[in-house]
């Protein structure tokens, strides 16, 4: 099965890849890497909960930030 077809340039299209702040903040919030200093983000052992289960919290190795953006909503 032979697709014809071919995606179609929208009229008056125009691409900026220039971000706004905004863009460029929510950007680095989404990179895996810590988004203050970009460093490796690992696991640290944070303690023990009731029933003695290790807890652990995303940590950059780094800068030591445990700020990490868990949830990232982002709109208008
Ligand atoms: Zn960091």
């Amino acid at each position: 099965m032979a697709y014809k077809q071919k995606l179609k340039v929208p009229v008056g299209l125009k691409v900026n890849f220039k971000p706004s702040e905004k863009q460029f903040v929510l950007w680095k919030a989404l990179q895996p890497e810590c988004h203050i200093c970009g460093g490796e983000i690992v696991q640290s052992l944070k303690g023990n909960d009731h029933l003695g289960n290790e807890i652990y919290a995303p940590t950059c190795s780094h800068c030591k930030n445990e700020n990490i953006p868990q949830m990232i909503l982002a709109g208008r």
